[in-house]
């Protein structure tokens, strides 16, 4: 190796030190390292906004810290991949380029041009397996096909070996942790208020992980619906970008099983949701741009509404339905929200609205800090009806009965519709069917201080089923 011998990383969804084949890689290949991550535009790649921008800002400011600590630099470029990289390339006088896989098509069709690119002009470039338990085109059917349904995929992905996580490379002359991330990016004032809910960075997700373990795990299975318990890990951000890996994570998991065998079911349980996000990433890999298009093909004559109003009313929380606008309000106030809501609100939007799932993962892409490019369209086309392992047209949650079911004492709405929470628990899901001298009592005023329900639920969901009745003929 000589002295100035160069290896680029470039960073994308894979934010962390440790178990970062790419980053061990091009430690390994050269005496100097130089981190690249590059604000990407034009039209292959969905652009990160919102909430998860402002996640991605702070995680590039952790791992700017870490790499320095290690003696290598951050460097943040913005506009066409290969553009910064090629420059990044001369600046350094760089020998290769590595990165681990991305598997949108657009991603792919940009990182296949830029390896043939790199190698053309004799830049060795090389890319990694490092954001899924196993890569999707290993999983397949006895038919060698992708998979369309969950189950048996995940029994096939169960039964695989899944890779040990690998080690952080060793550090050598650190830098100073000046990493000019603060470069370009000003914090809008609604995102200040998310920094009090989120610790973010490598360091910060292996503590969530560890305090999962540690004290909710147990109770996962059964508690993981009922949102006002903080029952879920709370990883999907740090997973989002890569601050772990599911790797890390599936192989914490198991080995706690093996340690404490009581929590065996609860860590299959665990496991299995895991699974929905390399199921996710199947999909995304597998088909056309699954963003924009329904996986079912008849879904593309559906009769969707247009109906601005509607839409504003569920994205600010005040559709009358006290758990859909307890979810919207958490979204926007945290960034996140509990996956039985997203299901509910997912449900009123599309089905008794009838409202296109595209504008609903719209606003989730830009309201969520785990906005992820798999998940998040894969997720709403299942509560559509639209994805291929999905919810059946029929399954119209009702709001008001899984407010009841899983959220009986109402604690989840009275923290996010504090306008709500002197109402008995008997009507904290319907206040339209509460009796005047409840109301009052309560200080409620329908249509003044809480709003009527944006929908009959009976009507709205008898002309869903017309709807999407349609859609099967
Ligand atoms: C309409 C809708 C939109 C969604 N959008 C996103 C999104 O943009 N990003 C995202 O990460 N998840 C999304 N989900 C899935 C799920 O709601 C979140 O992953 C989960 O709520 C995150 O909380 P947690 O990390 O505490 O979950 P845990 O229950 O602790 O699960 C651990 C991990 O498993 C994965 N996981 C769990 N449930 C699912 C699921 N149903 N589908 C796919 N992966 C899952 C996630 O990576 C999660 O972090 C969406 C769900 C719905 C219904």
């Amino acid at each position: 190796m000589s002295e100035t011998n160069t290896a680029l990383v470039w960073l994308r969804n894979d934010l962390r030190i440790a178990d970062n084949p790419a980053l061990l890689a091009a430690c390994q290949s050269a005496d100097r390292v130089v981190a690249i991550y590059v604000h990407e535009t034009g039209p292959d790649i969905r652009p990160t906004t919102g909430a998860a921008r402002w996640w991605l800002h702070e995680s590039l400011k952790a791992i700017g810290a870490s790499l320095a600590s290690l003696g290598i630099a951050l460097e943040i470029h913005e506009g066409d991949a290969a553009a910064a990289l090629g420059r990044a390339v001369k600046d350094h006088s760089a020998t290769g380029v590595h990165w681990n896989r991305r598997y949108a098509q657009g991603e792919r069709a940009t990182d296949t041009r830029i390896k043939t690119e790199l190698r053309e002009s004799g830049i060795e470039a090389h890319s990694y397996s490092g954001n899924l338990l196993a890569e999707p085109w290993t999983i397949k059917t006895g038919q060698e096909r992708p998979y369309s349904v969950f189950t048996p995929f995940w029994k096939s992905l169960r039964n695989m070996a899944i890779e040990r996580p690998l080690a952080a490379p060793t550090a050598r002359r650190p830098l100073s942790p000046d990493t000019g991330v603060d470069k370009g990016y000003e914090t809008p004032a609604w995102a200040e208020k998310l920094g009090q809910y989120w610790e973010i960075g490598e360091a910060a997700a292996q503590r969530v992980l560890s305090d999962f373990l540690d004290q909710k795990i147990e109770h996962y299975a059964g508690e993981r619906d009922f949102p006002a318990k903080d029952a879920t890990s709370g990883l999907s951000p740090h997973l989002r970008f890569g601050e772990i890996s599911a790797r890390q994570i599936w192989h914490a998991a198991r080995m706690r099983s093996e340690i404490e065998p009581h929590l065996a079911e609860n860590i299959e349980k665990f496991l299995s949701e895991l699974a929905w996000r390399d199921f996710s990433y199947h999909q995304l890999y597998h088909r056309d741009d699954i963003a924009r298009i329904s996986m079912q093909e008849n879904y593309a004559d559906m009769p969707w509404r247009e109906a601005r109003p509607d839409l504003v009313r569920w994205q600010r929380g005040r559709t009358g339905f006290p758990i859909v606008d307890a979810g919207m309000r958490q979204l926007w106030e945290t960034g996140y929200m509990h996956n039985r809501v997203r299901m509910l609100v997912a449900s009123l939007l599309t089905k008794n609205l009838l409202i296109d799932w595209r504008q609903g993962e719209a606003w989730f892409w830009d309201c969520l800090v785990d906005a992820d490019s798999a998940n998040n369209p894969a997720s709403w086309q299942w509560v559509a009806g639209s994805g291929l392992d999905a919810a059946p047209y029929f399954r119209i949650f009702n709001p008001v009965i899984q407010g009841e079911r899983f959220d009986a004492s109402g604690d989840y709405v009275r923290r996010w519709v504090p306008e709500l929470a002197a109402l008995p628990d008997r009507f904290i899901h319907c206040p339209f069917a509460a009796p005047m001298p409840v109301l009052r009592a309560a200080g409620v005023v329908l249509g003044k201080t809480y709003p009527e329900p944006i929908t009959d639920l009976k009507q709205s969901r008898q002309r869903a089923l017309e709807a999407y009745g349609q859609t099967k003929e």
